[in-house]
C-alpha cells in the first residue's frame, strides 16, 4: 500500500501526537476527488465534488470517518494544528494556498465561527481579513472586544466552518463541511466558549444543523450541545447589504448581554 504521507509528514505529526491512518481503507477516507485521468488538468480534477453520501453510506466509509472523529477529539492545540495544516480529507486541500485554522484567545468567552476561507484568508492564513474582517474587528471593538485581546473576558477566537478556502469562493458543499466538522467540534471543545456566533447561513447550519434563513434563526439565543448559539449576518454580506447593519448590532447587543460585558 502507497503511504500518502511523506516521511517528514509523519515525523511531525508523531511528534505532535497524531495518528496516522495507514489502514488497507485508508483511502476510503479521502476519495472526494477522483484519480487523474490522462488529458484532465488540475482546474478539471479541482471541480467540486458532488456531496459524498456520508449519511447513506453503509460499512467501511462511516466505521473510517467514526475512528477520525474519534482521534481528533482527544487532539490538543498544537496537534490539532498540525492535523489540520496537513489534512486532506477532502478535495478542498487540492486548491487551497494553505489551511486556515484560526487566530484568537484559545480560551475566549467568545467563539465566532464563519464559513470558509476567501481569497484573502486563503493568503494570509487568517480568517476575517480585508474588509470583512475590519468590520467585524470594529463590531468587536463597538462591545470592548479584540481578537488580539490577552484575556478570556476581553478576547475571542474567531475561525470558519471550513479550513480551506472553495475554489471561486464557490458556496462550502455539505459534504466538505461534514468532513471538516470534527476540527471545529474539537476547537469549540478546547475553547470552551460561553458563547458562539455563527456569521452567515452556512455557519449557522453547521452549528444548528438548520436550513432556516438568518432572518429566521438570528435575534434569538439558540443552545448547541450545552453551549449558547447567537446568529447573525456574515461582514462580508454587511458590506453588502447596509440595511442589515443595526440587524447586526441588535445581535451584538444579544451577544454583550449573553456575555455580561458591560455596557
Ligand atoms: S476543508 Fe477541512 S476537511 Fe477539507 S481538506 Fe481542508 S481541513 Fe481537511
Amino acid at each position: 500500500m502507497t503511504s500518502r504521507w511523506t516521511e517528514r509528514q509523519r515525523e511531525m505529526l508523531g511528534a505532535m501526537g497524531v495518528r496516522v491512518f495507514e489502514t488497507p481503507h485508508a483511502e476510503v477516507l479521502t476519495p472526494d476527488r477522483p484519480e487523474p485521468v490522462e488529458g484532465q488538468t488540475r482546474a478539471d480534477r479541482n471541480t467540486p465534488v458532488p456531496a459524498q453520501p456520508l449519511r447513506q453510506a453503509q460499512g467501511e466509509r462511516v466505521v473510517q470517518v467514526a475512528q477520525t472523529r474519534s482521534d481528533i477529539a482527544t487532539l490538543d492545540w498544537p496537534a490539532l494544528r498540525a492535523a489540520v495544516s496537513e489534512c486532506r480529507a477532502c478535495a478542498l486541500c487540492e486548491s487551497r494556498t494553505q489551511t486556515v485554522f484560526g487566530v484568537g484567545h484559545e480560551r475566549a468567552r467568545l467563539m465566532i465561527v464563519g464559513e470558509a476561507p476567501g481569497e484573502n484568508e486563503d493568503r494570509q492564513g487568517e480568517p476575517f481579513v480585508g474588509q470583512a474582517g475590519k468590520l467585524l474587528d470594529n463590531m468587536l471593538r463597538a462591545i470592548g472586544l479584540a481578537r488580539d485581546a490577552a484575556t478570556p473576558e476581553q478576547g475571542v477566537f474567531i475561525c470558519n466552518t471550513l479550513k480551506c478556502r472553495p475554489p471561486r469562493n464557490r458556496n462550502p458543499d455539505p459534504a466538505e463541511t461534514a468532513r471538516c466538522a470534527p476540527y471545529l467540534d474539537r476547537q469549540i471543545e478546547l475553547v470552551q466558549p460561553k458563547l458562539l456566533l455563527a456569521m452567515g447561513r452556512f455557519a449557522a447550519q453547521a452549528l444548528l444543523g438548520s436550513d432556516e434563513a438568518i432572518g429566521k434563526l438570528r435575534g434569538r439565543v439558540h443552545e448547541r450541545r450545552g453551549v449558547k448559539v447567537i446568529v447573525t449576518y456574515h461582514p462580508a454580506y454587511l458590506l453588502r447589504t447596509l440595511a442589515d447593519k443595526a440587524r447586526a448590532w441588535d445581535d451584538l447587543c444579544l451577544a454583550a448581554s449573553v456575555l455580561e460585558l458591560p455596557s
